[in-house]
């Protein structure tokens, strides 16, 4: 049962929001369900500057740490599809949407630019926030314009070029912005073969990730290599772990996906700290094997054993 809009939740557990489901809780957690709520939440911890705050969508790229988060935490989740289709064509949309909901429908509707977001769990918001995408396309690509609101709770919208897109990065990791609402300008195409790709990448991703449901995941921990690294032309972080012999690694109740040597998964009982320590043994085996130092893809929540002076945000 979706939780009626803006529901305050003092001392909530953030496990049963997370796709990983492990890690503490926070002081308050605020169920936002449009750009409103959230503008209005916002503001709200802006006038309680003593109190840490951050937002989450699906937290379907984050390790909440074992300790929680000592401040409130605001969920932006929507779980019907807010899209406008304007007068030029653009589709503007919430931005607590689901991706692949939104995904899918560019498909059903014949629309290029989103289908590699297919099957990607996780809010359009937080797909902006680390330019999520797959089979060298992202998110970025056909984004026209975003509604941002800052920490004070000043909405404005704003081009891409201001957000400093990079492979599974953007400014908005820095600067905490929120993505209200999206413009994508996205060309027709051809809706059989959408939906034909769009069949084709579900299936590729069962065969490839693990079953959400049953084998709970953050998906990829670590970025994939730029070309320009010293790892040449080969740039899956997933294949340097495989020959790292990562493949079979467990700590505590962490374990890596057989099929997948860059996913983590954490069965019953795991804690972040195990989730910590096998990520640290993968990536030290990938330094030991191959002299590269590989980068996480995932955030941190709250404060992680061993991350040493860092805020107790997201790191
Ligand atoms: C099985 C599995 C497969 C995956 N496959 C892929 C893949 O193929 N490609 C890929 O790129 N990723 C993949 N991921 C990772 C994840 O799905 C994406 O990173 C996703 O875009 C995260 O969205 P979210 O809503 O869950 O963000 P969260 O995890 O909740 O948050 C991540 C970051 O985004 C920020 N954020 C969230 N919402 C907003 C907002 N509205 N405005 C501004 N910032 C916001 C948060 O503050 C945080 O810093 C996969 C994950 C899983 C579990």
């Amino acid at each position: 049962m979706p939780p009626p809009p803006r529901q305050r939740v003092p001392e909530a557990a953030l496990a049963p929001w997370t796709t990983f489901r492990i890690g503490g809780g926070c002081r308050e957690l605020v169920h936002c369900a449009s750009p409103r709520e959230v503008t209005e939440a916002v503001r709200a911890c802006a006038a309680s500057p003593d109190v840490p705050w951050e937002l989450i969508g699906w937290a379907s790229n984050l390790l909440v740490a074992d300790a929680g988060f000592p401040g409130t935490i605001l969920r932006y989740v929507q779980d019907d599809l807010p899209l406008e289709i304007l007068e030029d064509g653009r589709i503007r949309v919430e931005a607590g949407a689901g991706l692949d909901a939104l995904a899918a429908w560019t498909a059903e509707t014949g629309r290029e630019g989103l289908i590699c977001c297919t099957g990607i769990p996780g809010t359009v918001g937080g797909a902006i926030a680390g330019n999520a995408g797959a089979f060298g396309e992202q998110i970025a690509t056909p984004l026209f314009r975003v509604e941002l609101l800052d920490r004070q709770g000043r909405a404005r919208w704003t081009a891409p070029e201001e957000l400093g897109f990079r492979y599974r990065d953007s400014g908005l990791k820095r600067s905490g912005d929120i993505v209200l609402r999206a413009e994508f300008a996205l060309p027709p195409g051809d809706r059989g073969a959408l939906l034909a790709r769009r069949e084709e990448i579900l299936a590729l991703r069962r065969s490839k990730h693990p079953d959400l449901a049953a084998e709970p995941t953050i998906g990829s921990f670590f970025k994939n290599l730029e070309p320009t690294s010293a790892a040449g032309p080969r740039q899956a972080a997933g294949w340097f772990l495989d020959q790292a012999g990562a493949r079979g690694m467990r700590e505590g109740r962490a374990r890596v996906f057989e099929r997948h040597a860059n996913i983590i998964v954490a069965d019953a009982g795991a804690t972040a700290a195990d989730v910590l320590a096998l990520s640290r043994r993968m990536a030290a085996a990938v330094q030991a094997c191959f002299g590269i130092e590989l980068e996480r893809e995932i955030r941190f929540l709250g404060r992680c054993e061993g991350l040493p002076g860092e805020p107790e945000g997201f790191h």
